[in-house]
C-alpha cells in the first residue's frame, strides 16, 4: 500500500479522501490555491502545499505543478477526486509517466469509456442500448443539420467533450435547429476547446439511473447496485438515492450486466459509474461512463458498508478485489442531498461569501461530508458544492424522514444555500411517492418554490415553535419589567396559559397554550388540534430549537424579529406573526383599505366568546371606541371601532360564541 498520496482536489471530496487515508495509515498531501488557505481539507491533510492563484487553470488544472508537488513531497500516488483532472486521460498518462500511480483507470480505459462518443460506440458494439442518435462527433453545420432531421424532434445537442451538464441544448422544432446548432458549437468551443458535438433523441421525462462498478487489474468486475439521481437542475444532480424505486430485480439484473459488460469490454479498472436514462416505458439507454469516484458515492457506502475510496486505493496499489459479488450485502435505503452555494429563488445562481456561522446536522444514521466550516470562503472559482448530507433508513420512508430532520437542523449563515430547497424537494408529495423524473423540479417548482402549499401539519408545527418562543420571551420581559422583580433566570414554576393569533402563509390560526417552563411540558391547541410539547431548557436566542411534539422529535431553525418569527422547517420557509388578542385587534384596524371597512361590516378578529356589547344600534361612535368585549382564548379584550360612524345593526349577543370573520356589527357610513 502507498505510504503517501497527493490529493489533486479540494473541498469536501479532499476531506473525504483524507479520512480514508488516515484510517489506512496513509499520509496525505493537499494542494491549495489562494482562495483556500483557510479551508477544512488544508487543515486535515498531513501536509499542504500552495500551488498558485485561485483560477483552476493556474492551480488544480495545472498538471505540471501537481506532478512536481507529488514528486517533491515523496508521494507514490495521486488521487484526482472528481471534476478537475479526474477524467483526463492525458493527466493519468502524465502521472504514470512521472513514475506515480494514478488512482483510477488506465489512460487507455479513460479514453475508451470517458469519451461520450467512444463509449457509445463500444456500447453499441456489445449490444448495450444507447439513446438513438448520431454518435460520431460532428463539426460541420450542414452535416449536423441533415443528421438532426433524420433523428427527428425533440432532440438534444451535446458537446462531445462535455460534462457536468454544460452546453446541452434541447431543440424542439425544425425552425430552431439552425441557430441552436451554431450557438451550441460556439459555446462548446468556448467551454471545451473544440466544437465537436453529437446529437441524440431527447427522451421525455426520463429517470437517471446509474450503476457503481469496481474492476481490479485481474479482470474481476463487480457492481455495487444503482443510484437514482433523477432530481436535477440544469442537468445536474440535486438528490440521489439507492436503491431506486424504479428498478426491480429483473431490470437491475439486465442493467448491472450491461454496466459490467461495458467495463470488461473496455479493459476497465478501478471505480466507475455507468449512467443510464430510463424512459417512461422502462427502456434503458446508456449515457456515459464516469471514470472516477462520484459525488454521490456516500449513499452506496451507506447501504453496502464498504469504503469506496479504500477500494480505489487497494485496486490502484495492485491488490485483487477481495470482495465477491455475492458477498455484497445491500441493506436498507440511503439518500443524499447536495448542498450548494446557490440561490434556488434566483434561478439557482451561484452565491459566494464567507460562512459566518456553521453547524452540521447531527444524529443517528446521518452522514455529513462537508468541505466548509465557519470562516470558510466560498469563491467564484470552483464548483458550488459545499457539502453533502446523507441519511440511512431501513426503508425509503425512514431514510427520507431522517434526511428531512437532518436538513431541518442544518444551519449555515453568510452564504445563501439550497438547504431548504433540497428539503422542499424531499417533502414534496410526488417525491415521497417516488414519482421522479429529470423534469421533477420544472414540473413541481416555480422560481424555487414548491407548487403545493405547506401541509397543515407543517403549518401547525411552525406555529407551535414560533408561539412558544414568542410566549417565553414575553413572559420573561413581563417578569423583568416588574418593580422589584424576583427574576432569576426566568424560569417560573407557575402554570401559565395564554392565547395568541398566529398569521402564517396568508391564514390566521388561534393558538392556546398552557404549561410551565419548569416542567418543560406544554399543551397547545392550534387551529382546533391538540399537541403535547416538551421543550429543552429554553434559550431564547438559539437559532435552532428542538421540540418533542406528540412524541416525535422535531428540529426548527428560527430567526426572530419581535413578533415576526421566520421558521425554516421541512422545506418551508415561513414568517409567523404572533399577536396577543389586543395587538391582533389593533393590527386589523390599522390595515389600510381593509375589507372590514369597505363592506361596512365589522368582522370578528378571532374565535371567542362575546362577554359584553357596549353600544346600541343607532349610536354614533368614534374611531377607537370600545364597541364590545370578548373573551378570546382565555384573555378578555376590547373590540375597538375602526371608524367614526353610526352603528346600523348589532349582530351578536353577550354570551354568544363567535368565529373568525363572523360579522359582529354593521356600520352606516
Ligand atoms: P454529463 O456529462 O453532463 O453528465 P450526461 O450525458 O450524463 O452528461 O447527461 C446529463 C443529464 O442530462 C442526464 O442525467 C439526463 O438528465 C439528461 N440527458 C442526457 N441525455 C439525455 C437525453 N437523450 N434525453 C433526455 N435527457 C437527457
Ligand atoms: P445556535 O446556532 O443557535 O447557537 P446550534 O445550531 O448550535 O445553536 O444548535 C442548538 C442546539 O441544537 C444545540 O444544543 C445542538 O447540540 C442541538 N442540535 C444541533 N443539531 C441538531 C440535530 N440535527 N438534531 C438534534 N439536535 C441538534
Ligand atoms: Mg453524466
Amino acid at each position: 500500500m502507498f505510504s503517501k498520496v497527493l490529493i489533486a482536489n479540494r473541498g469536501e471530496i479532499a476531506v473525504r479522501i483524507i479520512q480514508t487515508c488516515k484510517r489506512m495509515g496513509i499520509k496525505t498531501v493537499a494542494v491549495y490555491a489562494e482562495a483556500d488557505i483557510s479551508s477544512l481539507y488544508v487543515r486535515d491533510a498531513d501536509e499542504a502545499v500552495f500551488i498558485g492563484a485561485a483560477p483552476a487553470k493556474e492551480s488544480f488544472l495545472n498538471t505540471a505543478k501537481l506532478i512536481k508537488v507529488a514528486l517533491k513531497n515523496n508521494c507514490q500516488a495521486v488521487h484526482p477526486g472528481y471534476g478537475f483532472l479526474s477524467e483526463s486521460a492525458a493527466f493519468a498518462e502524465s502521472v504514470t509517466e512521472a513514475g506515480l500511480t494514478f488512482i483510477g483507470p488506465t489512460p487507455e480505459a479513460i479514453a475508451r469509456l470517458g469519451d461520450k462518443t467512444a463509449s457509445k460506440a463500444l456500447a453499441l458494439a456489445i449490444g448495450v442500448p444507447v439513446v438513438p442518435g448520431v454518435h460520431e462527433p460532428l463539426t460541420d453545420l450542414n452535416i449536423a443539420a441533415e443528421a438532426a432531421l433524420k433523428i427527428g424532434f425533440p432532440l438534444l445537442l451535446k458537446p462531445a467533450a462535455g460534462g457536468g451538464g454544460r452546453g446541452m441544448r434541447i431543440v424542439r422544432h425544425e425552425d430552431e435547429l439552425e441557430s441552436a446548432l451554431s450557438t451550441c458549437m460556439e459555446e462548446t468551443k468556448k467551454s471545451f476547446g473544440d466544437n465537436r458535438i453529437f446529437i441524440e433523441k431527447f427522451i421525455s421525462k426520463p429517470r437517471h439511473i446509474e450503476f457503481q462498478i469496481f474492476a481490479d487489474n485481474y479482470g474481476e468486475v463487480i457492481h455495487l447496485g444503482e443510484r437514482e439521481c433523477s432530481v436535477q437542475r440544469r442537468y445536474q444532480k440535486v438528490i440521489e438515492e439507492t436503491p431506486s424505486v424504479a428498478v426491480d430485480d429483473e431490470l437491475r439484473g439486465k442493467m448491472t450486466k450491461a454496466a459490467c459488460d461495458l467495463a470488461r469490454a473496455a479493459g476497465y479498472t478501478n471505480a466507475g459509474t455507468a449512467e443510464f436514462i430510463l424512459d417512461e416505458h422502462r427502456n434503458y439507454y446508456f449515457l456515459e461512463m464516469n471514470t472516477r469516484l462520484q459525488v454521490e458515492h456516500p449513499v452506496t457506502e451507506m447501504v453496502t458498508n464498504l469504503d469506496l475510496v479504500e477500494l480505489q486505493l487497494r485496486i490502484a496499489a495492485g491488490e485483487p478485489l477481495k470482495i465477491k459479488q455475492e458477498d455484497i450485502n445491500f441493506k436498507g435505503w440511503a439518500i443524499e442531498a447536495r448542498i450548494c452555494a446557490e440561490d434556488p429563488y434566483r434561478g439557482f445562481l451561484p452565491t459566494t461569501g464567507m460562512v459566518t456561522r456553521y453547524a452540521n446536522p447531527k444524529g443517528k444514521n446521518i452522514r455529513v461530508d462537508s468541505g466548509v466550516a465557519a470562516g470558510s470562503i466560498v469563491t467564484i472559482y470552483y464548483d458550488s458544492l459545499i457539502a453533502k448530507i446523507s441519511a440511512w433508513g431501513r426503508d425509503r420512508f425512514e431514510a427520507v424522514n431522517t434526511l428531512n430532520r437532518a436538513l431541518n437542523g442544518y444551519h449555515i449563515e453568510g452564504v445563501t444555500t439550497n438547504v431548504d430547497f433540497a428539503n422542499a424537494v424531499i417533502n414534496h408529495p410526488e417525491f415521497i411517492s417516488g414519482e421522479l423524473s429529470t423534469h421533477f423540479i420544472d414540473d413541481h417548482f416555480l422560481d424555487g418554490e414548491s407548487k403545493v402549499p405547506p401541509t397543515s401539519e407543517h403549518i401547525h408545527l411552525m406555529v407551535i415553535a414560533a408561539s412558544l418562543i414568542f410566549h417565553s420571551r414575553r413572559m420573561l420581559m413581563k417578569e423583568a419589567l416588574k418593580p422589584m422583580s424576583p427574576l432569576i433566570g426566568g424560569k417560573t414554576e407557575t402554570i401559565e396559559s395564554a392565547a395568541y393569533a398566529a398569521r402564517i402563509d396568508g391564514r390566521t390560526l388561534s393558538v392556546e397554550l398552557k404549561g410551565s417552563e419548569a416542567s418543560r411540558n406544554w399543551t397547545f391547541l392550534v387551529g382546533g388540534k391538540t399537541y403535547l410539547v416538551t421543550t429543552p431548557e429554553l434559550e431564547y436566542y438559539r437559532r435552532r430549537l428542538k421540540l418533542d411534539i406528540n412524541g416525535a422529535s422535531h428540529m426548527f431553525r428560527l430567526q426572530y424579529s419581535a413578533n415576526h418569527i421566520q421558521a425554516f422547517f421541512s422545506g418551508n420557509v415561513e414568517t409567523v406573526e404572533i399577536y396577543t388578542p389586543r395587538e391582533w385587534n389593533l393590527m386589523k384596524y390599522m390595515k389600510r383599505g381593509s375589507r372590514v371597512i369597505q363592506d361596512t361590516a365589522l368582522k370578528c378578529p378571532m374565535p371567542g366568546l362575546i362577554t359584553a356589547v357596549c353600544v346600541d344600534e343607532g349610536a354614533q361612535v368614534r374611531k377607537g371606541q370600545e364597541l364590545m368585549r370578548m373573551e378570546s382564548m382565555k384573555m378578555e379584550s376590547g373590540v375597538a371601532s375602526p371608524v367614526d360612524g353610526q352603528i346600523d345593526e348589532i349582530c351578536v349577543k353577550p354570551g354568544q360564541a363567535v368565529e373568525t370573520d363572523e360579522v359582529l356589527l354593521k356600520f352606516k357610513l
